[in-house]
């Protein structure tokens, strides 16, 4: 099956207590196609500037990410971030944010991409995320992400486009603000009367936790002792879990099992991205290295002691 992800591609500015970095590649769409890239074929959809050069192009395109909508405007600037983190990992600090490029987008999608049956609407503009809905008539499964700017500037355009996915990615905080119920659960319920039948609230360091009609997941981090960047942690999880699901076929967000999978293999995902600045880590990853964790996951969470070999 094939994955269409629509948000940001941009340049992005980190500080984080183990080091800095002026400029890399980044973007909600950047970091998710990467770790999804893993588990299906992906296609990844936004606007770039001038500035987007064939390096950048080459981090997807080594990844086998299809990235033939993305759109080349002549004179414009990539998107770009600058963010810092304290001592609390948790919570990035926005800096600096130039829309470029992104100030008077209009999704045109090709067909190829209207077709795909996997749809993840990364964090941008919640217009823009419902317009790119409308167009994608042949997506079966729907995931969103967004943020606290859009929840405090754009919050009835953000309900609606809520109310056309199947899977909502927040983080805990975010679920709150959106719903103004401080207790978890029922902001989740909350959340899910808006239209979405599961939604994920993740935790950062903590782990993350699936609230569905009747059924309630939560997971751990990966335990790391070295984290570089946060950044793209979320759109990371994003992408490992629905390119998973993706690749599990039709009917696979109706099986808990595999929700449960595709929980840890979004924890694996996020647990790589942080170890190294931006994309690094993720662009030197191997699939074997992957089911290595995917495989310690199940150690860490079960009630049974197994012996390790
Ligand atoms: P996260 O997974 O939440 O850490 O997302 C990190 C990515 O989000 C960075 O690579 C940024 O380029 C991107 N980003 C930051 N602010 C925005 C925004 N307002 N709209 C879209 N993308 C953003």
């Amino acid at each position: 099956m094939s994955l269409l992800v629509v948000g940001s591609i941009a340049f992005d500015a980190v500080r984080s207590p183990f080091g800095e970095r002026d400029r890399m590649l980044g973007g909600s769409a950047v970091h998710f196609s990467l770790a999804a890239s893993f588990f299906c074929d992906v296609r990844v959809a936004g606007p770039v500037g001038d500035d987007f050069g064939d390096d950048e192009y080459a981090v997807l395109a080594d990844r086998g990410v299809n990235t033939d909508d993305i759109e080349r405007v002549p004179g414009g600037e990539t998107f770009f971030w600058r963010g810092h983190y304290e001592h609390d990992l948790n919570t990035a600090h926005t800096d600096d944010t130039q829309l470029g490029v992104f100030g008077d987008f209009e999704p045109k999608l090709s067909q190829p991409s209207r077709d795909a049956e996997t749809l993840f609407l990364a964090n941008i503009q919640p217009d823009l995320q419902r317009q790119v809905r409308e167009q994608c008539t042949g997506a079966r499964l729907v995931g969103l992400d967004s943020m606290n700017l859009w929840i405090d500037t754009a919050r009835e355009s953000l309900v609606r486009t809520i109310g056309g996915v199947d899977l909502v990615f927040l983080n805990d905080a975010e679920v709150r603000m959106l719903t103004e119920q401080p207790n978890l659960l029922q902001a989740a319920r909350a959340v899910m009367d808006m239209g979405p039948r599961a939604v994920v609230a993740k935790q950062g360091e903590y782990g993350a936790a699936l609230f569905t009609r009747d059924a309630f997941f939560a997971l751990p981090a990966y335990p790391l002792e070295t984290i570089n960047d946060p950044t793209g942690a979320g759109d990371s999880f994003a992408g490992g879990f629905l390119g998973y699901l993706a690749s599990e076929g039709e009917g696979a967000a109706d099986d808990e099992g595999v929700l449960r999978r595709a929980m840890t293999y979004g924890s694996t995902m996020a647990s790589f991205n942080v170890e190294d600045f931006g994309t690094e880590r993720v662009r030197r990853l191997r699939r074997e290295e992957i089911d290595e964790r995917f495989a310690q996951f199940k150690h860490i969470t079960s009630l049974e002691v197994v012996p390790t070999a």
